[in-house]
This record gives C-alpha cells, sequence and structure tokens, in this order.
C-alpha cells in the first residue's frame, strides 16, 4: 500500500491496516505531510469500520510516540495513573493523587481543560490561588521525586497526533468511535510512563458512554491495548447519571475535595476515590484492592493525605492555607437557594442538566476558547436516596450576579425527581473490568 490515498481505500473496504503503515501515517500526520483532508476521510472510514484489536493497539502506539514521551524509568519504581473519562462534579483526581501518594505510589498527574457540561481537572487546580499548572516536563519529574507526586496541565510536546486527531475529530462527527476514544486515552496513559494504570469509565446520562455495555466494551478494549503494551491496566465502571458528590464548579470542587481529604467527604466521592486509590496501591505494591484500601482508610483518618495535598500545592506555588481555610479560594458574589416544591424521596438529579447549568453560570466552556468564572456553580443540598422537604434547599446557586441565579435557580429545581418512596441505595462503583478477569 503506497500512500495516503491506498490506505484511505483499503480501511473504507474493510481491510485492515498493517501496524507499519498506521505507524507511517500517524508520523506523516503528525508532521503535517498528510493534509487535515485525507485524515478526516481516513477518520470516517475508521468511524464506519471499526478497528481490529491490532489495529488499535498499533494506533495507539503510533500515537503515543509521536512526541516527547516519559519512559517508565523516568519516574520512581511503582508508579501509578489514572484517567476518567469525565463527568459532572467529578474532582477525584484531586482526591487520589494525594492519597495515594501518601501511601507511598508516586502518581505524575497531567490533566486537560473541561470542555461542554463536564469540567477538567485542570480548571480545577485554576481555582487554588497561585497554583501553577505550566510545569515543564523536567520539574514535573524532580517534584514526583521529591514528594511524590505533581499535577499539571498536558503540554504540546506530550502526544501532539492526539492533540491534532482530537481536534479533527471534533469538527468531523468521528469522536464516538470506540476505538479511537481508547486509542486517544491510551496513548496518552502510554506516554507518560505510568507501569500501572486505573481507569475510571463514566457510565450514565452525565457520561461520555450513557450504557452499560457500551462503557464496558470501551473499558475491555483499553485494559487490553494497555496489557498488550506491557502495562498493568485496571478499569472501574461508575455512575454518572447523578453528579458525583454535592459539588459542581472549581473552587466548590477544590473546598470539597479538601473535605474529603479531611475525612468528611461525601460518601459517593469518598467511596470512589478509595476505589481508585486502592487499585492504584495494589498495582503498584502487587497486594490485594481490599488491604490496600484498609491503608487508605487510615490515610485520610490520620491527615496524612490532606498534608500531602498541601505539600502539592506549595510545591507548585499555590497558597497552603486553602487546606486549612478553605475560605480562601474564590467565593461567587451571589449565592442562592433552590427550595424543594414538594416533600418526598429524592430519587435522581439530572447530571446532564447539572453539568450544563453549572456551564451556563459560567463554570465550564461552551467553547473552547472561553473563559471561565472559577467562583461559579452548583452546591446540592441533599443527595440521590435523601429526604426533601418542602420549602428547605434542595442546592444552591453560586452565581456571577442575580440574573445569572435567577436563570439557573428554575432549571435547577427541575434537575431533580421527587418520588414518595425512598430509592433502593446506589453503589458508586458499578463494575471492574481487569486483565485477568475470565473471558464470558
Ligand atoms: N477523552 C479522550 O481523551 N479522548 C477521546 O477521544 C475521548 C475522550
Amino acid at each position: 500500500m503506497a500512500g495516503m490515498v491506498d490506505w484511505i481505500l483499503a480501511k473504507r473496504s474493510g481491510q485492515e491496516l498493517p501496524a507499519d503503515v498506521i505507524r507511517q501515517m500517524i508520523a506523516e500526520y503528525t508532521r503535517g505531510d498528510i493534509p487535515d483532508y485525507q485524515m478526516a476521510a481516513m477518520l470516517m472510514a475508521m468511524w464506519f469500520r471499526g478497528l481490529t484489536e491490532a489495529e488499535t493497539v498499533a494506533l495507539t502506539e503510533a500515537m503515543a510516540r509521536s512526541g516527547s514521551v516519559i519512559r517508565p524509568e523516568d519516574l520512581p519504581p511503582g508508579a501509578a495513573d489514572k484517567h476518567s473519562t469525565g463527568g459532572v462534579g467529578d474532582k477525584t483526581t484531586l482526591v487520589v493523587v494525594p492519597l495515594v501518594a501518601a501511601a507511598g505510589v508516586p502518581v505524575a498527574k497531567l490533566s486537560g481543560r473541561g470542555l461542554g457540561h463536564t469540567g477538567g481537572t485542570l480548571d480545577k487546580l485554576a481555582a487554588i490561588p497561585g497554583f501553577r499548572t505550566d510545569l515543564p516536563l523536567p520539574r514535573l519529574l524532580a517534584q514526583v521525586h521529591h514528594i511524590g507526586a505533581a499535577m499539571a496541565g498536558q503540554t504540546a510536546e506530550l502526544v501532539p497526533a492526539d492533540q491534532k486527531l482530537y481536534a479533527l475529530r471534533d469538527v468531523t462527527g468521528t469522536v464516538d468511535s470506540m476505538p479511537l476514544v481508547a486509542a486517544s486515552i491510551m496513548s496518552k496513559k502510554l506516554a507518560l510512563g505510568a507501569m500501572n494504570i486505573v481507569l475510571d469509565v463514566k457510565v450514565g446520562r452525565g457520561a461520555f458512554m450513557p450504557d452499560l455495555a457500551a462503557a464496558r466494551a470501551l473499558a475491555e478494549t483499553m485494559v487490553a491495548i494497555g496489557t498488550r503494551l506491557g502495562r498493568r491496566v485496571t478499569a472501574l465502571l461508575t455512575d454518572m447519571d447523578h453528579p458525583l458528590g454535592r459539588a459542581v464548579g472549581n473552587a466548590l470542587e477544590v473546598k470539597e475535595a479538601i473535605a474529603a481529604l479531611a475525612g468528611h467527604g461525601p460518601a459517593d466521592l469518598v467511596d470512589l476515590a478509595l476505589g481508585l486509590g486502592s487499585e492504584m496501591v495494589a498495582a503498584s505494591r502487587g497486594i490485594s484492592p481490599q488491604e490496600a484500601r484498609g491503608h487508605l482508610t487510615q490515610l485520610l483518618r490520620s491527615g496524612a493525605a490532606l498534608a500531602k495535598l498541601e505539600a502539592i500545592i506549595a510545591a507548585q506555588g499555590g497558597d497552603p492555607r486553602v487546606v486549612e481555610n478553605p475560605d480562601l479560594l474564590p467565593q461567587a458574589p451571589v449565592v442562592e437557594p433552590v427550595t424543594a416544591p414538594d416533600s418526598g424521596w429524592v430519587a435522581g438529579i439530572d447530571a446532564l442538566a447539572v453539568g450544563r447549568i453549572a456551564m451556563d453560570l459560567g463554570a465550564g466552556r461552551k467553547h473552547k476558547e472561553d473563559v471561565i468564572d472559577l467562583r461559579t456553580g452548583v452546591q446540592l443540598a441533599v443527595h440521590v436516596g435523601q429526604e426533601a422537604v418542602a420549602g428547605r434547599p434542595l442546592a444552591w446557586v453560586h452565581a456571577a450576579n442575580p440574573d445569572a441565579a435567577a436563570k439557573a435557580s428554575a432549571r435547577l429545581r427541575q434537575a431533580f425527581t421527587i418520588a414518595g418512596e425512598q430509592p433502593p441505595p446506589r453503589s458508586i462503583i458499578l463494575d471492574r473490568v481487569a486483565a485477568d478477569d475470565p473471558t464470558p
């Protein structure tokens, strides 16, 4: 197969592309030798035809090697990494990274900005006054060696092929292809060097994957790719029908993450952080997730995990006093309660609706270039399974002005489903996918 037109024709007719063709194509595209219009045609052919496991592995590896890479030996031994497919109120990284670092498992966490109704860890970190997220790679690595963890923004030198391809997929209707999503996520994880990778694949209304079967297929593909490429990968499928925790919005989420590290976070957030964290520690240490969970629970109780967050903030130029005094975080000028119209039980809180309301309050971006208001968002007063009392708050809207607050309040009330009966208890972790699972 001689060149891009032949490769497009081959893929269009359903042939499997050899690994060396995929490598050459990604290298040429990253250099700018293949134009976007040809790659757009290839992506669409891939979207319709799908990719075999061998093609997905080759694509992942080629993308991972398209720029600078952190090699496993650049990191301290036993390093672990996590990735979330994105959700509403998902501040888990802010809890998990200091938590597992306090357990002695090093983490070099690179995160992205939020887009649409899902938030990005990078924006949440920006709410900490003075906190630097633009760490050059050598400085990031030095910090991980020194204090066991760093949290920063993905740099342009890492996985440039994914940055180009993702932007092209975004405007050609080819984002929602399972193998392309899997290759995109796993290429970034491979390039970051950690041998132990835990994936949080969100399922539900507020997630990229709305149903459990699709999410499981994505998780299985990513676990298979990572395993084929020599990494230990586990995925948890987790609920995103409802927002995670009670805070949605950047400064509000940092405050909630601090509360979780101080041992009084909302049950679903703490359970998820312990679930993901124990998989990271278990993979790194070769112990069982149950044993790791016991250890991590102790670190939340003792204050060691919170102290690690304080050390990370100080190392990255942020104001470490926010840990003791979260009121130093930016605060919205208008805080308005949204009250329950009737008494009953909270049976549902629509994560997608809450994510969109928070975005419209300024907490998220509709377009890539939008500037975020770090102060704004939604704070839930009650969560699913709890009692709602007529006239009492269901939530508070944190807004930049009274007009924005009024608009958001009316919509937020609609996001709640109040029922006559208490719904059955829900579990945040729905399933686990690991490489050693027997195939059904
Ligand atoms: N997240 C990613 O990093 N890549 C995708 O393709 C989709 C979600």
